[in-house]
């Protein structure tokens, strides 16, 4: 039986107790155990902040990148093995698989070119400096320097290898060691990624430990120049950020959590065969229900449709649902894979109860079904559920039940932008929010209204139909993160994600030795 090992310390540790069983979600074969018993937590911090803080202090940001670069070569060379593990641990079909793998990859590769344009320095310069007194005897500028902790990195199951490199990708380049922790339930890919990477000799010594496992009292010993990144369920994210200690020293947390990610098709948009913006709308909401097995955090949960419009929606999108092949993707006819653990499994039957409370169910059954490619019984499979919703301003547990699955729910509205936006804006605080129509005026009373209840705005159009990725892409030059239930953190979005790693400093004193001293040029 394979034991995955942590990372620490300049070397691979092995428990022997305590473990916690890695498992094939479409045939429930034991792929492997974890455990972290026996990890000495006080010296893995010890080991970042005396080796690998400094060791990346010293290079320029160029420098970083150009690490960050070499990182993600690695991981593209060893791109089919990958996503051969991402299949095994987390029942991801190719295309699923490739969403996270390449994920990887490609937001360290940006990262990496991003780096050119921050240059040969050890610190950022932000903004104009402004002058404070009557003369430029004194004078302010903000600069950015690498705090002089550790980035804890705590990521959710469903992405392995993005979640790991997305968060890495911004504190190396900050100039910050990272210890990441991958969910124990799929950490296999993330063992994998490390090993690769250690392997190759990237990166000094301390700057990336790996713990698989539980975090023992690690998160007791962060202080004041730590950043703790949680990606996870809203729960967890409030039991972490409510410790004593992070609260006393100020540790700086973000949180990437839940989200009931709303679709509203605009009034404008005619829901015929002949539409590119109702043809993207489809196309876009099926992949956001099912790609992943609906296991994404910018999944659509709810999808807001006119009134007058919601049964042609439904019958197209129960159509394309219905074609919808799950089961296990090593049958190269499955379009959508299991759940990754028999808790998700457990998790969206509850879920879908819960939502049929105040929401009918219109297209799935709910409940577990037999995947193609599996012997009868086993796997972890749910197939697409689409709910419906008439009442959408009293849909209860819709507006506050995240169903970790390929499950969705319609709700009708009146065709006001006013109405779609208050409607939306009950899920509490979202990742993203998408928007079909055409009609800019409509789009702007939409955004003036409720633009600020998602941390992106995705506007479909017949001007984006070709090259639109989906609402669900995180992709590293736009923000990623959301207000209330999503958390309320910030990652990617160019510099804004690397900020988190950084410490603004306001340099006081004449303009001209505030200038030299920062690297302002007169
Ligand atoms: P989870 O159960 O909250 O676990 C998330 C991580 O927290 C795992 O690594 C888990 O480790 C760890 N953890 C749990 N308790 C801990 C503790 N006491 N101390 C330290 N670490 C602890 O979430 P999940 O089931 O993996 O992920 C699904 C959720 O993540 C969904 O709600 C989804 O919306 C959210 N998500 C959000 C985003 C985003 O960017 N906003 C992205 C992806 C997923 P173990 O596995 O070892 O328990």
């Amino acid at each position: 039986m394979k034991i995955l090992r942590s990372y620490i310390c300049g070397r691979w540790h092995e428990a022997s107790s305590g473990f916690v069983p890695l498992v094939d979600p479409s045939t429930e074969e034991v792929l492997a155990q974890a455990s972290s018993e026996g990890v000495d937590f006080a010296a893995v911090l010890d080991h970042a902040r005396e080796r690998g803080g400094p060791a990346l202090r010293s290079l320029t940001f160029a420098q970083r990148g150009a690490l960050l670069k070499e990182m993600s070569k690695v991981l593209r060379d060893h791109r089919d093995e990958l996503l051969d593990l991402s299949r095994r641990n987390n029942g991801t079909t190719k295309p699923d698989g490739s969403f996270d793998v390449d994920g990887a990859s490609g937001t360290l590769a940006y990262y990496a070119a991003l780096s050119k344009s921050l240059g040969d320095r050890h610190s950022l310069v932000e903004g104009e400096g402004v002058q404070l007194a009557k003369t430029e005897g004194f004078w302010a500028q903000h600069i950015l320097v690498p705090r002089r902790g550790v980035a804890l990195h705590i990521n959710a199951f469903n992405f392995p290898a993005w979640g790991f490199a997305e968060k890495a990708a911004c504190a190396l380049l900050a100039g910050m060691p990272v210890i990441t922790k991958p969910a124990t339930a799929t950490a296999l890919t993330t063992e994998r990624s490390i090993e690769l990477i250690v392997e190759a000799g990237i990166l000094p010594e301390g700057a990336l430990q790996l713990i698989i496992g539980s975090t023992g009292d690690l998160l007791d010993r962060l202080g004041p120049q730590d950043v703790m990144a949680f990606t996870g369920s809203a729960d967890t994210a409030r039991r972490l950020r409510n410790r004593p200690n992070l609260m006393a020293a100020n540790t700086r947390v973000n949180v990437e959590a839940d989200s009931l990610n709303a679709a509203v098709l605009g009034p404008d948009v005619d829901p015929g065969e002949g539409s590119a913006t109702f043809g993207l709308f489809l196309k876009d909401v099926v992949r956001e229900i099912t790609q992943k097995a609906g296991q994404k955090c910018t999944a659509v949960r709810r999808i807001l449709a006119p009134a007058d419009r919601i049964g042609a929606v439904q019958d197209a999108l129960i159509s394309r649902l219905g074609a919808v092949v799950t089961g296990n993707p090593a049958d190269a006819a499955v379009t959508m894979g299991p759940v990754a653990t028999e808790q998700q499994l457990r998790d969206a039957e509850e879920g879908v109860a819960e939502l049929a409370r105040t929401a009918r169910l219109v297209h799935g059954t709910g409940k577990r079904i037999d995947g193609m490619g599996t012997p009868a019984g086993k796997g972890f499979f749910f197939g697409p559920t689409l709910l419906r919703a008439d009442d959408a301003r009293h849909a209860g547990a819709v507006h506050e039940r995240e169903v970790f699955g390929p499950v969705a729910t319609l709700l009708a509205y009146d065709a006001s932008a006013a109405a779609a936006s208050e409607i939306a804006a009950l899920g509490g605080g979202m990742l993203v929010t998408s928007v079909y129509s055409d009609d800019a005026g409509w789009v702007g009373d939409f955004l003036e209204n409720g633009g600020g209840a998602a941390g992106r705005v995705y506007v479909g159009s017949e001007s984006s139909a070709a090259d639109a990725p989906g609402s669900g892409a995180a992709l590293p030059q736009a923000l990623h993160g959301g207000p209330g239930r999503a958390g309320g953190g910030e990652e990617l979005g160019g510099l804004v994600g690397v900020k988190l790693y950084l410490q603004r400093v306001a340099v006081q004193g004449s303009r001209t030795l505030v200038n030299d001293v920062t690297g302002v040029s007169a």
